[in-house]
């Protein structure tokens, strides 16, 4: 078992910091929340003062952080001295541009270094089951890898640096476009006097079926349970989509690449989190599409 510096203990990285004490590892854990640091301790890991300490003598260093920004600043304050036997595993979703410039950063330093963005929300994270997309070179994949295998239940190498948060944000855009055309679709339906169920079990058997669709139904009491049922509590946050669509958003301008339904599920979701539910789960945008059309 190895000694691994986490770096960011919110709401994923404190179950992925939990699954790696429970499988043996000496995981050194900050965070400037003192009660994520409480927690992580409860969870069989050692709080330490800062994230230089988390990364001294660490095999792996992971961060788990909020934004591109976070982590730039982590790693050219607290990660720019590592050991050069440390492998750093970034796994927060990330603007592409920073992901390859920390990536090409620790290259010239000679440090293996990984972006591994993550699928799967906070109860795949304490659970151990999340799937990690991961960019960079072969050899910095296969270091980071068993890691990664204690955290989630799937760990796929996308290519090189960036490629892991290429893929989660074109994953993402499809499902936000996905998400919000099935939304606007049941909404048509119910006003067209179609019944939510039957329409589920016609489109869910039918060339309208997605993820978005059979397995996290937006309707209420139709499909599997979802945060629908729960009064779109819990589940993958309104104001997360908007990120990651307008991360998506940021490198298809930087690529030239033509994006019109994720433009226009950014601006829904844009829409959605100024109106004060960016904390309700995304299916809940059905709720802003049942209101009167403007
Ligand atoms: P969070 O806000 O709950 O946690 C972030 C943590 O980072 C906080 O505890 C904060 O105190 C800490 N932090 C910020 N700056 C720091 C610094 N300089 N040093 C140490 N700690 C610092 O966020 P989260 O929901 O855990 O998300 C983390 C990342 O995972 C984000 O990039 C997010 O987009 C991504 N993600 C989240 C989900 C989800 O469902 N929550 C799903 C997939 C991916």
């Amino acid at each position: 078992m190895a000694r691994v510096g986490f770096i960011g203990l919110g709401n994923m990285g404190g179950g992925m910091a939990a699954n790696l004490a429970k499988k043996g590892h000496d995981v050194r854990a900050f965070d400037l929340s003192a009660a994520a640091l409480d927690a992580a301790k409860a969870a069989g890991c050692l709080p330490v003062g800062s994230a230089r300490d988390a990364a001294n003598g660490a095999e792996a260093v992971v961060t788990m952080l909020p934004a591109g920004a976070h982590v730039a600043q982590v790693y050219a304050e607290s990660l720019s001295d590592v050991a050069v036997d440390t492998v750093l595993i970034d796994c927060s979703t990330i603007d592409l541009a920073t992901a390859r410039r920390l990536a090409s950063e620790a290259a010239a330093r000679g440090i293996a270094a990984v972006d591994a963005p993550v699928s799967g929300g906070i109860a795949a994270a304490q659970a151990g089951t999340l799937t990690f997309m991961v960019g960079g070179p072969a050899a910095a994949f296969e270091r980071a890898r068993p890691f990664l295998e204690d955290m989630g239940k799937a760990v796929i190498h996308a290519g090189d640096s960036g490629a892991g948060q290429v893929a989660k944000m074109c994953n993402n855009l499809i499902l936000g476009a996905t998400m919000a055309a099935t939304c606007e679709a049941f909404v048509l339906a119910r006003k067209l006097g179609l019944d939510a169920q039957t329409f589920y079990d016609i489109s869910s058997k039918a060339t309208g079926q997605s993820w978005s669709m059979t397995s996290y139904c937006p309707v209420p009491g139709v499909g599997p349970e979802s945060p629908a049922d729960r009064d779109y509590r819990g589940g993958f946050a309104g104001a997360l989509m908007l990120k990651d669509l307008e991360l998506a958003m940021a490198a298809a301008d930087g690529a030239e690449a033509q994006v019109p339904m994720g433009t226009r599920a950014r601006d829904l979701y844009r829409q959605f989190v100024d109106g004060g539910q960016g904390g309700l789960d995304f299916s809940g945008i059905i709720r802003m599409l049942e209101g009167a059309r403007g």
